[in-house]
């Protein structure tokens, strides 16, 4: 190629210089052709010569411009190398940079490289990072779009990214059951919903989304994180059920049948309708349990539920109110002529049923009970009257000798005309300054150390000596004297904790009960915030206790209270936890950092499994959503023990000696700072 090149070259060169070896020809006559014939040959020389030099001057630059050449698309080869290594993320060494444009192009794909370098590396760190979280995580556009998944929303519900990538987040929830999520506003707050898997399975989830960036106005994106809450869901399922229905017969307990029986009032109330309660006790029960043995008296109980159900009709709700006590609801049986008809048609019934002989490991036993009835609206307007009142009632049928049936009459009920009286005396020590503040130190559990106490209000009583709250709370909460008994006992400990301050450097956190009626008043948190001030005591100091039933009364206007109370520093407490009826994720929702495991279970944690299993799970639970646990109602070393290998964190009871007077608990701390503190040993 480069050959004919320089042919065609030469050619030209000879048609510029106008001289071709034809013209030499015809330019010079025949005459003259032999005269010529050395000067024509020195021409032709001098052509032969210029045409060599061209010939030289081209096979150069030819040469030159293939070196250039090869040059160039070696350079160029190489770019095109370290551009596929680019494509397939091996980012090797930068280019050599040399002068030229291929330089500048080099220098540009450097840079190049190290931009997509950095940028690999942080999308591989932010894909490591998702690809290791234990939670689901979604991201959408703003119309829910799927964008992107993790590894962990692919083992939750079975698809492969690819599968999710270009469908909307609601392909993955059960939308029968939670609705949409994609009109949902991201707000950051957890939340429940069941997300469906590949298979078909519905899995409950708690989750949150929010807005990627933080805030809807970069990009309208949102991500979803969710946990899979399915152990969760079983673990309060069977809290709930353990901790409602009586282990021995099956049926609800007390603390159930009470909310059962509410539930029926509520429904009374709204369709005018009575019901009425059955109080039955077992006559003598203690002796069938001298006589033939424990075995026997839970044989005897079992036998009571089993013939009460049985008797009755399939949805009647029948309670294990304590030991020998069962209670039944019968709705629509009212007071009137024909109602009274039926009651007592199955009263007598049930007493004979009940009084049926039957054996017990090869003895015949032969039992009789007792029952007193209650009418509600008539004869109470509410659950623990009506209770009350058909308690009263089989008092007066077991006085009258037993296998009988009462009902109630008003006079039965001198603890009704008790109440009132101490109604009054309550709010006239209130207001002559009778009542105390006393303190049950929590302590830490690993450590021994006391961790702050909780404020118990007590009453004083010459004649009576100390009443405790349980005797007197629940009356002062029938009137507004419990909001300025609570205002009294915040204002109490404000002013304790002060006195401690000028000793010890840190009492402690002091925990404070709150009733409904303090949390519903307009402007609790500007009055708790002033009580603060004035003492100048840090809200951080402070615990108030709520318990679940109080949380769940009108969980609204409620996370708007606990928030602002938050906001102000205070921290909050759940009070009683396992005795209410809201699954923990609702009480998520507020912003709650400790546990309290109500007595109930602790008092039997370390000898009954069912108790043993409520509070591990409880434990369990609160660790998981990084809540501190506090067990109440430690009164052995055993439970000390045991809640110990759980791994609770706080414990407070009896075992450590009575809630304590202020001063008293300001020598225990500072026994505590010098040393000389003699609880600690229990917890070696
Ligand atoms: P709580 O908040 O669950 O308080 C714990 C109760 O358990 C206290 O009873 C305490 O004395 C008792 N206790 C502590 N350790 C043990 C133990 O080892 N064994 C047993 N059997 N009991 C133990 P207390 O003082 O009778 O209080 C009963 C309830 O009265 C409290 O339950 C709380 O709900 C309410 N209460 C107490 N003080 C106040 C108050 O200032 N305001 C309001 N609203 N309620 C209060
Ligand atoms: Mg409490
Ligand atoms: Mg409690």
């Amino acid at each position: 190629m480069i050959g004919c090149s320089i042919l065609r070259i030469s050619a030209l060169v000879r048609s510029v210089l106008g001289i071709s070896p034809t013209l030499a020809v015809s330019v010079f006559p025949a005459g003259a052709l032999a005269q010529s014939t050395t000067g024509a040959s020195a021409i032709t020389m001098s052509f032969v010569w210029v045409e060599i030099f061209s010939a030289l001057i081209l096979l150069f630059s030819g040469v030159a411009i293939w070196i250039i050449a090869r040059n160039q698309t070696k350079r160029i080869r190489e770019l095109k190398r370290e551009a596929e290594k680019l494509r397939d993320a091996d980012f090797g060494e930068p280019l050599r940079v040399e002068p030229g444009e291929l330089g500048e192009l080099a220098a540009v794909f450097n840079d190049m490289r190290d931009k997509l370098k950095a940028t690999t590396i942080s999308r591989d760190y932010v894909d490591s990072i998702l690809a290791s979280m234990n939670d689901a995580i979604i991201v959408t556009g703003s119309d829910g779009t799927i964008k992107r998944v993790n590894k962990a929303t692919s083992h939750m519900l079975g698809y492969e990214e690819h599968e999710l990538v270009g469908t909307t987040v609601d392909f993955v929830v059960n939308t029968g059951k939670s609705g949409t999520l994609v009109d949902q506003k991201p707000s950051g707050v957890p939340r429940e919903a069941f997300f469906e898997s590949k298979f078909g399975e519905s899995i409950p989830v708690s989750f949150t989304c929010s807005f990627l960036g933080g805030t809807e106005a970069e990009t309208g994106d949102r991500i979803y994180a969710a946990q899979n809450i399915t152990e969760r869901r079983r673990a309060e399922k069977r809290i709930r059920y353990l901790a409602r229905i009586d282990a021995l017969t099956k049926i609800p307990n007390r603390m159930q049948f009470q909310h059962l029986l509410q539930r029926c009032i509520a429904r009374a109330r709204r369709s005018a309708k009575p019901l009425c309660v059955f109080y039955i006790d077992i006559d003598a029960f203690k002796e069938i349990n001298d006589t033939f043995g424990h075995l026997a008296g839970d044989t005897t109980l079992e036998t009571v539920a089993e013939r009460l159900s049985a008797a009755l009709p399939d949805d009647t709700i029948i309670g294990r109110l304590a030991g020998d006590e069962f209670a039944v609801i019968l709705d629509e049986l009212g007071p009137d002529e024909k109602g009274r008809k039926h009651t007592d048609a199955l009263a007598k019934q049930l007493l004979s049923r009940l009084a049926d002989p039957f054996f017990v490991q090869g003895h015949e036993v032969f039992m009789t009970a007792s029952m007193g009835i209650a009418y509600y609206p008539k004869d109470a307007p509410n659950v623990i009257d009506l209770i009350r009142n058909a308690d009263a009632a089989l008092y007066h049928a077991k006085k009258s000798g037993g296998n009988l049936y009462s009902y109630y009459e008003p006079e039965m009920n001198e603890a009704a005309v008790e109440r009132l009286m101490t109604k009054s005396k309550l709010k006239r020590s209130f207001e002559r300054d009778e009542l105390l503040v006393h303190y049950q130190p929590k302590y830490n559990l690993e450590t021994g150390e006391v961790f702050g106490a909780e404020a118990l209000v007590r009453w004083e009583l010459p004649e009576r000596g100390m009443i405790l709250p349980s005797d007197f709370i629940p009356i002062a909460e029938e009137t507004n004297l419990i909001i300025e008994i609570g205002e009294w006992v915040l204002d109490k400990v404000c002013e304790d904790f002060r006195f401690w301050q000028r000793s010890v450097s840190s009492p402690g956190r002091v925990s404070v009960n709150l009733s409904l009626k303090q949390l519903r008043q307009p402007n609790f948190t500007r009055r708790i915030g002033s009580i603060l001030r004035s003492y100048e005591v840090s809200p951080t100091s402070l615990e108030l206790e709520i318990t679940e039933t109080t949380l769940m009364e009108n969980p609204e206007r409620t996370i708007k209270l606990l928030n602002q109370l938050y906001a102000l520093g205070l921290h909050l407490a759940i009070d009683d936890f396992g005795t209410g009826y809201s699954s923990l994720s609702a009480l998520q929702q507020f912003p709650i950092s400790t546990l309290k495991i109500d007595k109930s279970f602790v008092r039997h944690v370390s000898s009954n499994p069912d108790d043993a299993t409520i509070v591990s799970t409880i434990v369990q639970m609160g660790r998981n959503l990084n809540m501190d646990v506090v067990a109440e109602g430690v009164e052995s070393e055993d439970q000390l023990a045991f809640l110990q290998k759980l791994g609770c964190t706080y414990v407070q009871g009896l075992l450590f000696g009575d809630p304590m007077s202020s001063d008293s608990y300001l020598e225990l701390l500072l026994a505590q700072v010098e040393g000389t503190d003699t609880h600690r040993a229990l917890f070696a």
